[in-house]
């Protein structure tokens, strides 16, 4: 049940349910480690280090609501690739590909145990992701991709076109590659909020509409300085600070090079009637999603709604991001057009909610994590748009850095490297720009990439989303 108007709704997963907030902070307060950002990385950390050390002191700053940020809209294709994919992680970690891979499966096994031992409720569904490719020099990729796959251990299904097309009703699709057991679909909102019970329960305390506005180094540890909406001060004195605020982590200087945050745009329709669930077929109720570098990923939700998103990734100047972002109608219209032309039989879908989000993207696209201040302040960041399973992930690693620093995965040249930096403004935005241009072009031209994107490929460094 929705209980938030459609067009003021942030998205529609934080539209559901009934969702009070934690009182925000004022006044000053001690903690052993405070974790900035309520979003999936947060309350992940939070629930790893409790599981860790239950006695320890955990504090929670989120400047909005649990889930504000790109933890409550994305996609909820809970993915087990830690590396953005089998072939990114290759080509990135190839010593560590397998053991990453390994990790990843081993990691989405735990959400999914984690989430019915403490009855989070967030319609989870074991139904695998199906990518669908539309053009037929894909057809050859996608079998190496799922031979690849199989080699690596992981169940994985070739379709040729015919078999796709009868999977989901759309003349595009000239093979598929289905992945039973590595993806989840799921309700991130209520994933979300479920993991913030859950770590209350456990005593963590959360302290929403509390933003931290800076952070120092002082003796035996970092001094967090905080506002609420309505200009309160406060302050929280730690022992360790885990920096889990994603693409919006411009705040702090050093992390700005490390990322750039793209926005990424959602369409969420009416629910659909059985006339038109029977007409896209869909009965396995896969998470979708196309092979084009611009791309578009598509699923059910609970109430067999269709969530259409993806495509434009669009970077605002200066690493911007704030609700002024939210709504872009041009790539809304964009989304619509490109629906229509793939499920034709569908044109009229009435499309109930529109929004946006930021994604952390790194150069390589895969997550980067590391301490600062002295070892008191960690960050994790750059799930570059695969966030939902790699952010538990990398909440261990965080943990570990803080009670563990022993562990073997701390070694990883996967945890201890660094993704190239991308440069400054205006160069940021220029180079930005000329990749996604790049990038178009290849899909419009046979996939065959221009030489800056082959120069780019040999340095190992890209653009996604
Ligand atoms: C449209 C879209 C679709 C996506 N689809 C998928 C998908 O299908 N599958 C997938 O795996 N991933 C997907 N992602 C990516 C995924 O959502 C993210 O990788 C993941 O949610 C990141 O979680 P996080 O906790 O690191 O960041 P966030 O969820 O962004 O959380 C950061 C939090 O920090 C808070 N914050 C920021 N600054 C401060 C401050 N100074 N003080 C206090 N709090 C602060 C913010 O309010 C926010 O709540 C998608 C993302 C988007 C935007």
């Amino acid at each position: 049940m929705q209980s938030v108007d459609p067009a003021r709704a942030v998205s529609y997963w934080l539209a559901g349910g009934n969702h009070s907030r934690a009182p925000a902070l004022s006044g000053a307060a001690t903690a052993d480690v405070a974790i900035v950002g309520a979003g999936f990385t947060g309350l992940w950390t939070a629930l790893r280090l409790l599981e860790t050390d239950p006695a320890l002191r955990v504090t929670i700053l989120e400047m909005e609501g649990v889930g504000f940020g790109a933890t409550g809209r994305n996609g909820g294709f809970c993915q087990a690739s830690l590396t953005h994919g089998l072939e990114n992680g290759l080509r990135h970690y190839p010593d560590e590909a397998s053991l990453l891979h390994r990790e990843g499966m081993a990691n989405l096994r735990a959400i999914v145990d984690f989430t019915r031992a403490n009855a989070i409720a967030c319609d989870l569904e074991e139904t695998g992701e199906l990518t669908l490719a539309d053009h037929p020099w894909q057809v050859d990729e996608f079998r190496e991709h799922v031979e690849l796959a199989t080699a690596l251990g992981e169940r994985a299904i070739f379709l040729d076109g015919e078999a796709a097309r009868a999977e989901i009703h759309s003349p595009r699709w000239t093979a598929g590659a289905w992945h039973p057991d590595s993806c989840v679909m799921l309700d991130p909102a209520k994933l979300a909020r479920g993991l913030a019970r859950v770590a209350r329960e456990r005593g963590a305390v959360l302290h929403e509409g509390t933003r931290v506005t800076a952070m120092e180094r002082v003796a035996g540890g970092v001094r967090l300085r905080t506002a609420t909406s309505d200009g309160r001060a406060g302050e929280v004195r730690a022992r360790h600070a885990v920096v889990a605020t994603s693409a919006y982590s411009g705040w702090l200087r050093r992390l700005q090079p490390l990322f750039v945050p793209v926005y990424d745009y959602v369409l969420v329709s009416a629910p659909l009637t059985p006339a038109q669930r029977a007409a896209i077929g869909w009965r396995n109720r896969q998470g979708l999603a196309d092979a084009n570098n611009q791309f578009h990923y598509f699923r059910l939700t609970a109430d067999d709604r269709v969530l259409w998103g993806g495509f434009d990734a669009v970077y605002h100047p200066h690493n911007g991001v704030g609700p002024a972002y939210d709504r872009r109608p041009a790539t809304f219209e964009r989304l619509g057009t490109n629906w229509r032309r793939t499920f034709p039989q569908l044109a009229d879908l009435r499309w109930e909610y529109r929004w946006g989000g930021a994604i952390d993207t790194t150069s390589r696209f895969t997550m980067t994590m590391g301490r600062a201040m002295g070892g008191r302040v960690v960050y994790a960041l750059g799930y570059t748009g695969l966030g939902i399973g790699a952010s538990r992930w990398a909440a261990g690693i965080a943990r570990d850095f803080i009670l563990r620093p022993d562990s073997d995965l701390l070694r990883l040249r996967f945890v201890r490297s660094r993704p190239l930096p991308f440069p400054p403004e205006p160069f940021r935005s220029l180079a930005v720009e000329t990749v996604r241009n790049e990038l178009a072009r290849a899909d419009a031209n046979d996939g065959r990439r221009g030489l800056l994107l082959r120069a780019l490929d040999g340095l190992g460094i890209g653009f996604d989303s």
